[in-house]
Parts: structure tokens; C-alpha cells; sequence
């Protein structure tokens, strides 16, 4: 049957929500998240941005033993006070050997990385030697003082030393050290597994429809593809659940089916006050809401709740909209489900070159770019349906509600870097 166009008895208006602060939505949020992830091993060459889960604490000393930091000559200091002195190689120690004791008098050919020889207290560059007279003999052309070019055992990590803490993100460093401390595998939170859903019946997909063949009312989606894209870099599982029509029955049963299986439910679109808008209605016929409505632009319609042990956060429609709220909001949760104890983005002090002299009521978050002269553009268009001013942008200027901006005000900038890694 035909929905009417105008219902008999239109739904009673949602009362007009006082707007929550994001400070409070983000605690509210990040409170919701488990304390105590479950966690999985995986090899360390498959664990870059992974949430390490247990500290990783080192079992031997880093380097292992005094070695050398040049190709040059081990010597003793004391058999080269007087420069010009001609002595003879008694040894050739290569990286991954050991060589003997230094036999007094004579020096050991050396290479970067291999073990000092007992006695040798200093090695001189190859660089500063020559040939010598007789075979096998060298002339050390500088005095060498006692340590030079020797990197000592332990100087990087020691023994029982804490080398990762439990909650942070692994970065290719990260890796890299762990290994060093001979870790092939590591302790980490699991992948949370997150539902994908987009809603609005004006979608359509690129690869499904051209452009050329587009019909008049429809755009393509794209709140799908960044946001596939920033849960992935998130260490997320993402199963895209696609589109949902604009009816509530429809999205319920998205919703159900997704709660099943998932710690998170993201949607796009949906999550306003118009009829078409169900995503709030549905979360509350099948859990609780509790949240709704932030002071903050872009991004003021923002719901989060739970269906039974899954969260759902509800983020706006508009591109840009529900990529800032994704930034500000989705992220940290995300991270705080994995363990992550610092998960706010960073922000930097940094100047603006431009004007914005109709500030907002709510808090504002400008897209804006780093310039050659240190300071920072804005870009022209900061309507929230403008995707090209993300794409454009380095980062955000969080502006506080109703404060005009003046060329050369100094702002608090919060690039993308940070938080798109
Ligand atoms: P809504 O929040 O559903 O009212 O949508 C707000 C605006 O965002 C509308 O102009 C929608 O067409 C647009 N929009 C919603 N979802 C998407 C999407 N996935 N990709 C691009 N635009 C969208
Ligand atoms: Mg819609």
C-alpha cells in the first residue's frame, strides 16, 4: 500500500534536545567501552598499528656485547699515544664472529657491528690508517682515545627493561624493537569487529550506475568508501552491511541482524529529525539511546547506543558531517575498545591567515590547510555537504562557539596526520 503523503495525524515533533557538549559525548562514549579487550597473538610482522596488549619486557641486554661502530681497526689506546705508530694486524674479526684477546702490541682488523676483542679499549676509522712498512703491519695515523667508536653492550635496551607498554599502538618502530628483543609474536587486542550501514534512498554506487545514466534525485555514495577506509587504518574487521531503505522496519531489522555479530555499528545518514530519519528510533525500539545531538558544527547529529552488546553510533549524512564526527568521536572509541589509554586528537598551536568573521553557536571545526609561511588557509566553502574541503583540508581549526576569527589569531589546529594513521 502507498504511504500517504501526508499522514492523518503527523508523528508528534521530537522534542528539541538540549545540545551535549563534545567533551561530555566523548566521555560518555569512551566510558561504554570494556575496560579489559580480549586479545589474540599475531606475528610481529603482522601487528603494525595493532593495540599491544601485554607489556613487552626484554629478556636480554641490547646490543649484546661492546662492538664496534666504524670499519676500522681495534686497538689499545695505549699502544697508539704516539701518532704514526706502525703496528701488526695479529686479527680480522668480521661482523658476526668473535675474535681473541688482543695480543699486546698489534691491532685487529674490524667491521661495524662485530664484538670488541678482549684488551682493546678503542677502535680507530680506517679512514685515519694506511699501510704499514712490512706485510700485514699498519700505520695508525691518529691517537685514539680510550672508548672512541666502541657502542657499548646494553646501551640501547637492558635486561628486565620495559621496551612497549600494554596499550599502545604498534608503529614500524614499535616492530622493530620488539624483534630486537627477539619477540616474533605479540600479545595484542583483538580486531573489534564493526557493521557498516549506509542509509538514504537518494544512494547509488559508482561501478553500479555512471555518471552519464545517474537519475535525477540520486547521488553516489560516499560516506561508504572513507568510512571503510578509516576503519580499516583503525585495525578494524569491517563487514559492509550496504544500503538500508529509509523506512524504520528496514532498519530495525538491519540493525538486529547487525548487533548480533558485532561490537560496533556505524551508520551514515538517517539520523535527523525528519521522517525519513529512523536510525534513533530504531536503536531505541531495540536497546537504549544515549546520546543524541552534539554542539558542534559540522556534526550535530550524532546518536549513540546500544543494542544488547553491540554500541551503535549514528553518525550524520552529510559527508563531511559524518567524516568530523567519525575523527572526533568514532575514533576514540574505536581505540578505547582496543585499549588505548591517550585516544584525543592532538591539537597544535598555529596561526591563521584568513578571516572568519560570522562565527557559529556551536563549536566549529574549520577545514584548513599548512601554508609555506607557517600559518594556516581556510578553505572557502565550509558547507558540511562540501566533501572536497576534507580532501583539500590538512586538518581542522577547533574554534570555539561564537568567536570570530582574525588573520593572524593564533588557533588550535588539529591536523589529519594524527589521526588518519
Ligand atoms: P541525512 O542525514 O540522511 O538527512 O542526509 C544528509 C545529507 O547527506 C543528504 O544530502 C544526503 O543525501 C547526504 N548523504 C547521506 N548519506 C550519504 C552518503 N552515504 N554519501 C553521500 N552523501 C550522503
Ligand atoms: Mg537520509
Amino acid at each position: 500500500m502507498p504511504e500517504p503523503i501526508v499522514s492523518a495525524t503527523p508523528a508528534a515533533p521530537a522534542p528539541r534536545p538540549a545540545l551535549m557538549p563534545l567533551e561530555t559525548a566523548l566521555a560518555t562514549l569512551l566510558s561504554q567501552a570494556a575496560p579489559e579487550p580480549a586479545t589474540e597473538s599475531v606475528s610481529t610482522f603482522e601487528a603494525d598499528g595493532r593495540v599491544l596488549a601485554l607489556d613487552v619486557v626484554s629478556g636480554l641486554t641490547v646490543p649484546p656485547h661492546d662492538n664496534s661502530s666504524m670499519d676500522g681497526y681495534a686497538v689499545r689506546s695505549a699502544d697508539c699515544a704516539v701518532p704514526g705508530v706502525e703496528l701488526p694486524v695479529s686479527q680480522r674479526i668480521p661482523a658476526g664472529s668473535v675474535g681473541a684477546p688482543l695480543a699486546i702490541g698489534s691491532v685487529a682488523r674490524i667491521f661495524t657491528g662485530a664484538p670488541i676483542p678482549a684488551g682493546a679499549d678503542a677502535v680507530v676509522m680506517q679512514e685515519d690508517v694506511v699501510p704499514g712498512n712490512g706485510p700485514d703491519q699498519v700505520r695508525i695515523g691518529s691517537t685514539p682515545s680510550a672508548g672512541q667508536w666502541i657502542r657499548r653492550a646494553g646501551e640501547d635496551v637492558a635486561r628486565g627493561d620495559v621496551v612497549l607498554v600494554r596499550g599502545r599502538r604498534l608503529t614500524p618502530a614499535a616492530l622493530g624493537l620488539a624483534a630486537s628483543v627477539g619477540l616474533d609474536r605479540l600479545q595484542v587486542a583483538r580486531r573489534p569487529r564493526v557493521a557498516l550501514l549506509s542509509t538514504g534512498d537518494e544512494l547509488v554506487m559508482p561501478g553500479e550506475v555512471a555518471p552519464e545514466a545517474m537519475k535525477p534525485g540520486t547521488i553516489y555514495n560516499s560516506n561508504r568508501f572513507f568510512m571503510r577506509a578509516l576503519l580499516a587504518r583503525l585495525g578494524c574487521e569491517v563487514t559492509d552491511l550496504g544500503l538500508v531503505a529509509d523506512r524504520l522496519d528496514a532498519t530495525i531489522d538491519a540493525l538486529r541482524t547487525a548487533a548480533v555479530s558485532n561490537d560496533l555499528i556505524v551508520t551514515t545518514g538517517g539520523v535527523s529529525v525528519g521522517e525519513e530519519d529512523h536510525i534513533r528510533v530504531a536503536i531505541e525500539s531495540l536497546g537504549r539511546l544515549s546520546l543524541w545531538s552534539l554542539a558542534i558544527k559540522p556534526g550535530k547529529p550524532f546518536a549513540y547506543g546500544r543494542i544488547g552488546a553491540a554500541h551503535v553510533t549514528g553518525l550524520p549524512g552529510n559527508p563531511v558531517s559524518s567524516f568530523m564526527t567519525f575523527l572526533l568521536l568514532v575514533r576514540p572509541f574505536v581505540l578505547r575498545l582496543q585499549g588505548v589509554e591517550q585516544v584525543e586528537p592532538q591539537a597544535v598551536s598555529m596561526r591563521i591567515d584568513a578571516d572568519w568573521p560570522r562565527p557559529d553557536r556551536r563549536r566549529e571545526f574549520l577545514r584548513a590547510r599548512r601554508n609555506a609561511a607557517g600559518g594556516l588557509d581556510l578553505f572557502p566553502n565550509q558547507s558540511s555537504g562540501v566533501l572536497t574541503s576534507m580532501a583539500w583540508g590538512d586538518g581542522v581549526i577547533d574554534t570555539p562557539a561564537g568567536q570570530p576569527l582574525r588573520r593572524g589569531d593564533i588557533v588550535r589546529f588539529i591536523p589529519f596526520d594524527g589521526l588518519l594513521a
